[in-house]
């Protein structure tokens, strides 16, 4: 029956109408990283929807016969561990998801591992915590590990480890985790599986609401059209989908944002077929590693430095320009040379993120000063792209 359902599917392959709009877009799918939603595979209490895990694993199934290599990011865990244990009313709220975590995950790969080995895929895990993305070694070890992964056509599926990372420590929710992979990674298209079919102009289901189809960087600000609820078992909602999402195409990457409930939604997309989505079209400039690196680090920033007006402009400016001691006015904060530390200009906007090549102490005994070793360097510097529009007009 598996094998039935590939041929089938890669027998079948009959163009959509809508395959005009992809082969005229071409993204390029010759790697992506697809998100599948807690919603997506787990049922109303939380079990694990192993009908629907099956799907999902036969269209990547067909992807990864074509040659095509794919990194999985899925979550599900807490859900699916929710359902095995009521932990006792002396056990707090963190800690029960922390057990949840614990049972759930072993749930999810046994799934996937025993389905994707019915396809003869060898399926393994990588759980990462925000922690592996704070330091620059953790961040190339991770991407060493899944490139080797893929080199030996090993299918790694990726989840937050939930059971440790707790409160400030956590991914807002794993389309951040997923958003980070696929930079990380060099992924040229990121597939985000939720329950509805994309971005709606109002409420999903609702006669008079249209899907957005289409959305690039001259696109005008969602927040208007979308709530910031969210339902069921996941951590995310749309609104903080679209905002990765279009960080993510910001860096490059063609994002897809799909109903996981459609059966082959993933290969229709990959094959151009006619079916919903909202694509977030990938811009054409592609950011180097380390400033892909830089863009997701903010959160991670150790101290501020706050700059001049004529800084701001230089930096401001298209041209590849590096932060010197002359256009900085005030250090906050204690950091290390080597630490990210945020630019914000005297009225405090944020102007970009950077690597700084001095240690806080350093970097206030020379404020203002003209000295030939910038406190940034523009290779490790990432500027905010509202502010440049802002003063681009
Ligand atoms: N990592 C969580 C899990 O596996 C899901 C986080 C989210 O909902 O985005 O349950």
């Amino acid at each position: 029956m598996f094998t039935y359902s590939i041929n089938f599917a890669i027998n079948h392959f009959i163009p959509g109408v809508n395959s005009y709009y992809l082969k005229k877009n071409k993204p390029d799918f010759n790697r992506i990283a697809i998100k599948v939603g807690s919603n997506v595979i787990t049922q109303e209490d939380g079990s694990l929807n192993d009908g629907r895990i099956l799907r999902i694993v036969e269209d990547v199934a067909v992807l990864y016969k074509q040659g095509i290599e794919v990194i999985l990011i899925s979550s599900g865990a807490v859900a699916a561990g929710r359902s095995g244990v009521s932990p006792s009313k002396k056990t707090n709220v963190v800690a029960a998801k922390q057990i949840w975590a614990a049972i759930g995950q072993v749930k999810l790969m046994s799934s996937y591992q025993f389905l994707f080995g019915k396809y003869g895929i060898q399926a393994g895990q990588l759980l990462a915590t925000k922690e592996s993305f704070r330091d620059r070694r953790h961040y190339l070890n991770m991407k060493n590990c899944i490139s080797a992964m893929l080199e030996n056509h090993v299918l790694p599926i990726v989840n937050e480890n939930d059971a440790i990372s707790i409160n400030e420590l956590m991914f807002t929710d794993n389309d951040e985790l997923s958003g980070l992979i696929s930079s990380l990674m060099d992924c040229k298209s990121l597939i985000i599986l939720s329950n509805v079919d994309g971005v709606y102009k109002g409420l999903p289901g609702k006669k008079e609401t249209d899907l957005i189809t289409r959305i690039d960087d001259k696109s005008e600000d969602l927040n208007k059209y979308i709530t910031s609820s969210k339902s069921g078992f996941g951590r995310g909602g749309m609104l903080t989908k679209c905002s990765i999402a279009r960080k993510i195409a910001a860096h490059g990457i063609d994002v897809f944002i799909a109903n996981g409930k459609r059966d082959s939604i993933i290969s229709d997309i990959v094959r151009r077929k006619d079916v919903p989505y909202t694509h977030f079209v990938a811009n054409s400039k592609r950011e180097t590693g380390v400033k892909k690196w830089l863009s997701h680090s903010d959160t991670f920033a150790k101290g501020a430095v706050v700059i001049n007006e004529g800084a701001r402009e230089a930096l401001l400016d298209d041209k590849a320009t590096s932060l010197l001691m002359i256009g900085i006015t005030r250090v906050n904060g204690i950091f290390r040379s080597g630490d990210i530390v945020r630019i914000v200009d005297e009225e405090g906007n944020n102007i970009g993120i950077g690597k700084s090549q001095y240690d806080s102490k350093k970097a206030e005994q020379h404020i203002g000063e003209k000295l030939s070793k910038p406190f940034i360097h523009y290779d490790y510097m990432v500027i905010n792209e509202k502010s440049k529009s802002a003063l681009q007009g």
